[in-house]
């Protein structure tokens, strides 16, 4: 029974506050999962004594706040806040910056459902967004951005075609002028580039993809070494009454530890796969930023320690039935939008690249790959056997 429970209480009460935990928990190498959104103060005193006491839990408990601290410690930031998703870490960001009357300038690369918050929120609440080719100069960029310009959002590379952009430069040139510039680095995943030491003021990641790891758990992050700047970050999240759960907090944990590890070897694989694909007959380009010779390549060696699983290519121009069938003849390759799991995943993209402003000409149908953690060789076959049944129908 409870030391503070009056002894002769009913069987209901007893129950209510029977199996509390005693005393210190047992240190494990992982945080304790706290479950609760009721966190229990020990005075009165406490109740309204928000500098010194967590007194809800909707702001995070144990995982959540290790969760924090760690990803503080991949991006070399200062601040870190959780996000139920990927996109709900950009929309935050951006919902907790701008006002009416402000600009954006977004790359028009962007992952698709970026653009969507973008024209169907953020215009609704009288922000201004303008997309730019991610392929023209730092300079022509910043100073195309006009007196309400408050914001740069860049993704590098573009998770489809994968342009490189030199966002250091942007970074630069953009402070001078007083405009924030934040990087969708899910691609660099905190690890391969480090936006915040490059000068950009935030750093954006779908935890989702490759921080997780396992395909099975969705979250996102805004780093950001301003104090003032995390504040507004943390204080959007309290205004929107975002929370992540203990348990995804704790798999996010999970899969950090081993995220060298697996981008050492996914990027490794995926380079042996490109560098396969770039001999084939079928294959009309590699967008591949580590590819030597690929587009992108130098900035990509500037700037990135290496490379992750994702990269795409452009079958040669044939009939729509030759790329479906090239897609479903891969047995290895999953069919899936997602990425930065396991598992090897494959899309082709012509459909989701039409939204965009800038249209240009990729050579031909742009496929998608993911590679995963299996041998590359099987990998390579099961791509061969996918380029035999496309060569079918190729004509
Ligand atoms: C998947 C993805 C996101 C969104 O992440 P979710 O957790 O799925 O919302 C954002 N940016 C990029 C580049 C992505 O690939």
């Amino acid at each position: 029974m409870s030391p503070r429970l009056p002894p002769n209480c009913s069987d209901e009460t007893r129950l209510i506050h029977a199996g509390k935990v005693k005393g210190d928990l047992a240190r494990t190498v992982g945080p304790p999962i706290q479950k609760g959104s009721t966190v229990l103060l020990p005075n009165a005193a406490a109740l309204y004594d928000d500098a010194n006491y967590l007194t809800y839990g909707r702001g995070g408990l144990s995982a959540q706040i290790a969760l924090q601290d760690a990803l503080g410690e991949l991006e070399g930031a200062a601040g870190v806040t959780l996000y139920p998703s990927g996109i709900a870490a950009i929309s935050g960001a951006l919902l907790a910056l701008l006002k009416a009357g402000d600009e954006v300038l977004v790359v028009d690369n962007v992952y698709k459902p970026v653009r969507r918050f973008c024209d169907n929120v953020l215009r609704r609440f009288g922000v201004g967004v303008n997309y730019f080719d991610p392929r023209i100069a730092p300079e022509e960029l910043v100073s195309s951005a006009a007196p309400a310009t408050r914001l740069i959002l860049m993704e590098t590379p573009g998770s489809l075609s994968f342009e490189m952009q030199d966002m250091a430069r942007v970074a630069d040139l953009a402070r001078a002028r007083g405009i924030l510039t934040a990087a969708d680095n899910t691609w660099g995943a905190g690890l391969l580039f480090r936006p915040l030491a490059h000068g950009l003021d935030l750093s954006i990641q779908a935890l989702t993809k490759y921080v997780g790891g396992h395909s099975d758990v969705f979250m996102g992050s805004v780093a950001a070494n301003d104090p003032a700047l995390v504040r507004r970050l943390a204080d959007g999240i309290n205004h929107m009454g975002w929370a992540v759960s203990g348990e995804d907090a704790y798999a996010m944990l999970r899969g950090l530890r081993t995220l060298p590890l697996r981008l050492e070897k996914q990027g490794a694989n995926g380079l042996a796969v490109a560098a396969w694909l770039q001999d084939q007959p079928e294959v009309a380009s590699m967008y591949h930023p580590a590819l030597p010779g690929c587009p992108g390549y130098d900035l990509w060696a500037r700037d990135f320690s290496g490379a992750c699983g994702l990269f795409g290519f452009t079958l040669k121009p044939a009939p729509q039935a030759a790329v479906d069938a090239f897609l479903d003849a891969l047995q290895v390759f999953g069919l899936g939008f997602s990425w930065g799991g396991f598992e090897s995943l494959a899309i082709w993209c012509d459909p989701q690249l039409k939204a965009r402003k800038t249209q240009r000409d990729y050579g031909g149908p742009l496929i998608r790959l993911h590679v995963g953690l299996e041998a590359p060789a099987d990998l390579i076959a099961d791509l061969r056997a996918g380029l035999d049944a496309y060569a079918k129908l190729a004509g």
